[in-house]
């Protein structure tokens, strides 16, 4: 049975009208039941706000403003006029904003199933060069002249990139499991899939036949394939050094942690790659103009690099000497590392900071920051080699293997220090080395045993952060919701705070917590009020929860992720009898970073600060 696209644009309403995760997950699963494999696919990656998977570098190009700007340059030449600056205020985002006016819009309506509107979508994406704004321009407005409200509004919101659904990978993981055993029972096999492959629409083909025997069939033997970023494994963090060795046994393996780029580096061979069926491959063998999306693929080279940062960014063109580095190691044919990428100083063997190393994540002129900003990725992990997924291998050997093939190199590609340490005294000493001799940040502890669980984030890996010891174990990552005008100085600079909230994972909320005004300096201030501007909105942004002494003036949708620290987590239970973000908040928080790279999926959650909280009051 064919679904409709505005079926499908029903089933994000209702889902956008839900909290409950399991309400979510059952409304979708009952759809997707009812589609065609290539629509769950379709549907898969229109979730996540794209028509391709997260690595693929394809944006439709349309900010908020450009897209109203647009459509208000077509009622200009109707010699119409809407403020849409005072309707988005009042009505909310751009989906609803478009929605109000679609019926002025349009000239007939007609159905459209989901598979019509991708191709569409995936030509917009695509379209590039001399001319491309005006002939995107003219599809977008096809569309909105021909849709129905509620089509209109999902579709600005698509290709504005502020779908928002609420509904992250993970509960689409159980999404597929409720479609073939009607339970969570294959959840974690579909979340290790998708962490080897980070292919939402890849995990979504494998249900073909939604039989339970054959999609376990399916799944069983899906491994890494290099070219295919993994997602990365992620860290906990402890209160101590001697909780590190209650979780982690006897002895265990100590790393530098280093403050850079995560990046995930793969060389393979040309004919490793299009071995997966999936929608958008199919698009890019047969459309020529889906084809540079592997650029490389091109060259008359048969070894091909790939590099890809924490987020699934390609980012293979911003560090071309890592490229040429990994070209270069003999030995091996193919491989994958994982590693943290540092601006270099190399006349002193030094690193550089992270606000200097992220300067080197820009597409344009490479060349020229190349040379004031050289870098060096540190290795700490080997996923893959010449053929083998080693995902599955103790990670004592992982390194091992690591040390004996890559071990000698110097120069962009280097071997991060390894050492095993067996007792409190010795891990104090490695990390007041690192962190007070080298001026690291502290260091990674990992389990002799076990796997690189993709995706994952539990006590296996672990950092120490030098903060640990006279303010929070760790930084927290809020999710920006709204801002304070305040008074004086600041109001005149247009903001006086920010209120940050947390993930909420027990009622799938952002649960703002606390109200950041210091570590921002005047420069930054009018960097942050540009930043919001295009935010705002008049009431509290769906799932956005906050108690009424912290409500804040301004209401911005959730996007812009800061890293705050402080001197401790506090928690009053008393102040919210809510329970909003477990009644916890930061005693002296102050502005780390801006507008940091990290997906929504990744702030902070209550559990996490939670843990947090306990670690420092010493309640474990
Ligand atoms: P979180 O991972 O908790 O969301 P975050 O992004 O702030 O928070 P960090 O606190 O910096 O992450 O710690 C984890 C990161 O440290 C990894 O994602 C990786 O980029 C980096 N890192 C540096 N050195 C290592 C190492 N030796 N092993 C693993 N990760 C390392």
């Amino acid at each position: 049975m064919k679904k409709t696209f505005k079926e499908l644009c029903e089933l994000f309403e209702e889902i956008e009208n839900t909290s409950s995760r399991l309400d979510m997950t059952s409304l979708m699963s009952v759809f997707l039941k009812q589609c065609s494999l290539y629509d769950i696919q379709v549907i898969s990656y229109l979730v996540q706000g794209r028509v391709a998977p997260m690595f693929v570098d394809r944006e439709f190009g349309y900010s908020e403003k450009s897209f109203i700007n647009l459509v208000d340059g077509y009622f200009k030449s109707k010699g119409k006029s809407i403020d849409f600056a005072k309707m988005r205020k009042k009505v909310g985002d751009i989906g609803d904003c478009i929605a109000v006016v679609s019926k002025d819009l349009r000239k007939k309506t007609g159905e459209r199933n989901i598979s019509e509107v991708y191709v569409l979508l995936w030509e917009i994406v695509n379209t590039s060069g001399l001319g491309s704004v005006e002939r995107k321009g003219n599809m977008v407005m096809d569309f909105l002249r021909t849709s129905s409200d509620i089509e209109a509004k999902y579709f600005a919101r698509i290709v504005c990139g502020s779908l928002r659904l609420g509904m992250h990978s993970k509960t689409m993981m159980d999404v597929f499991s409720y479609i073939v055993t009607g339970n969570k029972d294959l959840s974690e096999e579909f979340n290790r899939v998708y962490g080897v492959s980070s292919d939402i629409g890849y995990v979504a083909s494998l249900l073909n036949s939604f039989k339970r025997d054959q999609v376990e069939k399916n799944i069983k033997d899906i491994s890494v394939t290099p070219g295919f970023p993994i997602l990365a494994r992620l860290v906990e963090r402890v209160g101590s050094f001697e909780e590190v060795f209650e979780r982690l046994g006897d002895e265990v393996l100590v790393q530098p942690k280093f403050d850079g780029l995560r990046l995930q580096i793969h060389r393979f061979e040309k004919e490793d790659i299009f071995k997966r069926e999936v929608i958008w491959q199919k698009f890019l063998v047969e459309e020529s103009a889906g084809l540079d999306l592997f650029d490389s693929t091109r060259e008359e080279e048969d070894t091909i690099v790939k590099l890809f940062t924490r987020n699934l960014e390609d980012v293979t063109d911003m560090f071309p000497e890592v490229v040429e580095e990994a070209k270069r190691i003999k030995g091996t044919k193919s491989f994958i590392l994982d590693s943290e990428v540092l601006g270099w100083n190399y006349s002193e063997d030094t690193f550089l900071s992270y606000q200097e190393t992220m300067q080197r994540k820009r597409k344009y002129d490479v060349d020229i920051t190349k040379e004031s900003i050289p870098v060096k990725s540190l290795v700490f992990d080997l996923l893959y080699l010449n053929g083998k997924d080693l995902t599955g291998m103790d990670t004592e050997k992982r390194i091992e293997k690591m040390k004996k093939i890559f071990g000698s190199r110097e120069g962009s590609i280097e071997v991060a220090e390894t050492l095993k340490v067996g007792t409190i005294e010795e891990l104090k000493s490695v990390f007041d080395n690192y962190v007070n001799n080298m001026g690291l940040e502290g260091v990674i502890v990992k389990q002799v045993g076990g796997g690189y669980r993709a995706g994952t984030r539990n006590y296996e890996w672990i950092k120490l952060k030098k903060s640990m010891e006279n303010g929070l174990v760790d930084t927290v990552d809020f999710v920006v919701v709204g801002y304070y005008m305040g008074s004086g100085r600041r109001a005149q600079l247009g903001i006086g705070a920010l209120l940050g909230a947390i993930y909420n994972e027990e009622s799938n909320t952002y649960d703002a917590i606390c109200k950041v005004g210091t570590g921002i300096s005047d420069e930054l201030f009018k960097k942050i009020v540009v930043d919001v501007k295009s935010l705002v909105v008049s009431d509290a942004p769906k799932r956005v929860v906050v108690n009424n002494l912290l409500k804040p003036d301004v209401w911005v949708i959730p996007k812009i992720v800061i890293t705050v620290d402080a001197d401790e987590v506090t928690r009053d239970i008393s102040k919210d009898k809510n329970g909003i973000g477990n009644g916890l908040s930061l005693r002296f928080p102050r502005l780390i970073e801006w507008d940091r790279d990290t997906n929504l999926e990744d702030v902070t959650t209550v559990k996490d600060l939670t843990t947090i909280f306990e670690s420092k009051s010493g309640k474990k």
